[in-house]
C-alpha cells in the first residue's frame, strides 16, 4: 500500500490533502483512482490508513478511515553523528540509516574532515538530504522521517553530548585494541547503570543515544580526549577499519540489536 508523508497541517479532522510532488506521483506515476487505500503520516507520530476521495496530480483529497500502531518505529531514538564525508557519502548514510532505524543525523566538521564546507550549498544540500530522508522512510514503511540538522562546528557538537543519554564515539583506535570496550560491551554496561527494563525502555521514555563517526581522516587524539572529557564513551565496532560511511550503520545495527529490536514477537 502507497504511504505518503504530509505535514500535520494537511491532516484536518480525518479530511487529508496531499499536493506538490507526492500529488503528482500519485495521479501520474501510481495512477490512483478514487476509492484505493494509502497510508498517511504526518512523520510527527500520527499514521492512518484512508482512502482516496479525489485525484488530480496537483492535489489529492483522501478520508482517515484507521489509526496505525506506530510499530515500525524503534524503542530508542539514535542520532547518528556523521563527520562531514567526501563525495555523496553522506547521502548513503542518511538513506541506508533511515532504512535501519536511525531517529536523526547530525553532519558536522572536525579536524580532519576533507571537505570543504561551504555554508552556502547548505540550505540546498540539507534540503536534498531531507528529500532522501522521506524516500527512504516511505520505502521502508517508517512512521516517522528521520530529521536531518544542520552542520555543527565541532564546539557545537561536543555542547551537545549532555543532552543525550548516552553518547557513543566511535572511535578505531579502540576498534583493534578494543581495550574490553567494544560497543556491545559499552551498551551493557550502559544498561545496566541505567535499570533499562527488559522492553530496553527507562520508565517508558525513549532514551536518546548519539552514535559519533569521524571522517574519511578518522578522529584526532585531542578530539577522543575533549569527547570523552565531555561525558561521551569511547567505543570499538569490531578489529577491521571500516569506512566512514559504513561505521555509522553497523554502530546503529549494533544499537538496535541491543535495545531488543531485534527480537522479534
Ligand atoms: N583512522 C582510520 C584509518 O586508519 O583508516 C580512518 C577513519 S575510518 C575510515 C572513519 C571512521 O569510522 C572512524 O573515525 C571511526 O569513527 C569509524 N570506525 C571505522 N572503523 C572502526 C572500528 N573498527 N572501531 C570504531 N570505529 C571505527
Amino acid at each position: 500500500m502507497q504511504r505518503y508523508f504530509v505535514a500535520p497541517e494537511q491532516f484536518r479532522d480525518g479530511a487529508i490533502t496531499i499536493t506538490g510532488e507526492d500529488a503528482h506521483h500519485a495521479a501520474r506515476v501510481m495512477r490512483m483512482k478514487p476509492d484505493e487505500e494509502i497510508i498517511v503520516c504526518d512523520g510527527a507520530g500520527r499514521s492512518v490508513k484512508a482512502v482516496v476521495i479525489e485525484v488530480s496530480p496537483l492535489e489529492i483529497r483522501a478520508k482517515a478511515i484507521e489509526v496505525l500502531a506506530q510499530d515500525s518505529e524503534p524503542a530508542w531514538q539514535i542520532t547518528i553523528a556523521q563527520g562531514l564525508p567526501k563525495g555523496d557519502k553522506m547521502e548513503l548514510v542518511i538513506q541506508k540509516g533511515t532504512e535501519i532505524g536511525a531517529s536523526s543525523f547530525v553532519p558536522f566538521e572536525s579536524e580532519r574532515v576533507i571537505v570543504q564546507y561551504d555554508g552556502k550549498k547548505e540550505a540546498k544540500r540539507i534540503e536534498r538530504w531531507g528529500k532522501i530522508a522521506k524516500e527512504a522512510a516511505e520505502q521502508a514503511h517508517r512512521h516517522t522521517i528521520p530529521t536531518i540538522e544542520s552542520v555543527k562546528s565541532w564546539r557545537q557538537m561536543l555542547a551537545t553530548i549532555e543532552q543525550y543519554d548516552l553518547a557513543l564515539f566511535c572511535y578505531e583506535r579502540e576498534g583493534a585494541d578494543a581495550h574490553g570496550r567494544g560497543i556491545a560491551k559499552a551498551v551493557r554496561e550502559w544498561k545496566a547503570s541505567r535499570n533499562i527494563n527488559n522492553e530496553f525502555v527507562q520508565d517508558d521514555v525513549s532514551p536518546r543515544i548519539l552514535l559519533m563517526v569521524g571522517p574519511e581522516g578518522g578522529f584526532s587524539e585531542r578530539e577522543a580526549v575533549e569527547v570523552e572529557a565531555a561525558g561521551a564513551v569511547l567505543v570499538g565496532l569490531g578489529k577491521r577499519i571500516l569506512r566512514t560511511e559504513t561505521a555509522g550503520l553497523v554502530g546503529l545495527t549494533c544499537l538496535l540489536y541491543e535495545s531488543g529490536e531485534m527480537e522479534g514477537a
